[in-house]
């Protein structure tokens, strides 16, 4: 579904010049000062293959996204979108007047009952847009993609279980709602996420087809993101999930939330509060073989074992020396007395 345009398609998208230099293209620098002034291409030293740019004189360096992000391009039209244009408008408006009904007929359903006991509000149920589908007897969800309706998921209420409609693609719930944000949390299902929102837990967006079952065309919509809390349900299938989902987004972005309830939703509704959550996220885990990035100031904090001195004030152990002086002066010699002083100790 979701590849991303090459760097020249935005850069022509969006009006910047640029010129052809071998493999590469070549344009003015858009991060520091670098090509301030200057008036031919040629001369200028941002470098881009399809993929990734580099400045050669302020080592700005980055993907499309980056590059996005500094001309203020909205990281959504970075993606190609086949998806959208698969999708029959018929099957858009159609969706559309349901969601519409559904709204409706909530009001007056056994639905409307469901979502005040799983702790939602009259104004978060009119957010996230929910109905209630007499179809299906459960909660209809609207999923939403580039502010498009692109599908619709059903919570059939009992026994529990769920539906999609019929022909439309699996997306990540929420998705909208983090464009351009730097970090996000992944929960695992649509509800966690709305009480998620409701709560005030920012940028957050859920898996819509469960834990393990992550779909390969999502994994480039994240490419943006550079924290993601994981923070899906705590039971074993869940935990599994996480460790794939990790792997999959890379362990060195993705920190693990382990919940005390099963999920986000049940959470909030035994009782626990923001700030706890708060606290789990401050205490969120890297994944074991992550790379772990150290601040200066805790590099300062460290202390260092320092290796001692072979010869008093001069040379430490393990050290790289150098004699230096006029010639004739006598460096051999000293060296080779030194030499002598430390082997016979
Ligand atoms: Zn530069």
């Amino acid at each position: 579904m979701s590849e991303t345009i090459s760097i020249q398609e935005l850069f022509t998208k969006n009006g910047i010049k640029f010129r052809q230099s071998g493999d590469e293209i070549q344009t003015f620098c858009l991060f520091g000062n670098c090509d301030a002034g200057k008036k031919d291409l040629a001369d200028s030293h941002l470098y881009c293959s399809k993929e990734v740019f580099y400045c050669h004189k302020c080592n700005a360096k980055g993907n499309v996204f980056d590059l996005a992000k500094q001309i203020g391009v909205p990281l959504k039209e970075v993606y190609k979108n086949p998806m959208q244009e698969k999708l029959n408008p018929n099957i858009i408006s159609e969706m559309e007047k349901e969601i519409e009904r559904d709204q409706k007929v909530l009001q007056t359903s056994t639905g409307l009952i469901w979502l005040k006991n799983r702790g939602f509000t009259e104004e978060t149920i009119k957010l996230f847009k929910l109905g209630y589908s007499e179809y299906y007897k459960g909660i209809s969800i609207p999923q939403y993609q580039n502010g498009v309706l692109v599908s619709i998921k059903y919570r059939i209420i009992e026994p529990k279980d769920f539906r999609r409609k019929a022909n439309t693609p699996s997306v990540l719930f929420n998705l909208d709602a983090v464009e351009g944000k730097e970090e996000i949390t992944i929960v695992e299902g649509e509800f966690d996420c709305i009480a998620g929102v409701q709560e005030g837990v920012k940028n957050i967006i859920a898996i819509t087809v469960g834990a393990q079952t992550w779909k390969e065309e999502w994994t480039p919509l994240l490419k943006g993101f550079k924290k993601i809390y994981l923070c899906l349900d705590s039971d074993e299938k869940g935990r599994a999930g996480t460790q794939k989902v990790a792997e999959i987004l890379g362990l060195d972005r993705c920190l693990d939330i382990i919940l005390p309830e099963k999920d986000m939703n049940d959470f909030f509704l035994k009782g626990h509060d923001k700030e706890e959550m708060d606290k789990l996220f401050v205490e969120a885990k890297h994944f074991p073989g992550a790379k772990t990035i150290v601040s200066s100031n805790d590099i300062l904090k460290m202390t260092l074992k320092e290796n001692p001195f072979i010869v008093q004030g001069m040379l430490v152990e393990g050290s790289v020396n150098a004699l230096t002086s006029d010639s004739g002066k006598g460096k051999s010699l000293l060296m080779l007395k030194m030499v002598e002083a430390i082997v016979s100790g």
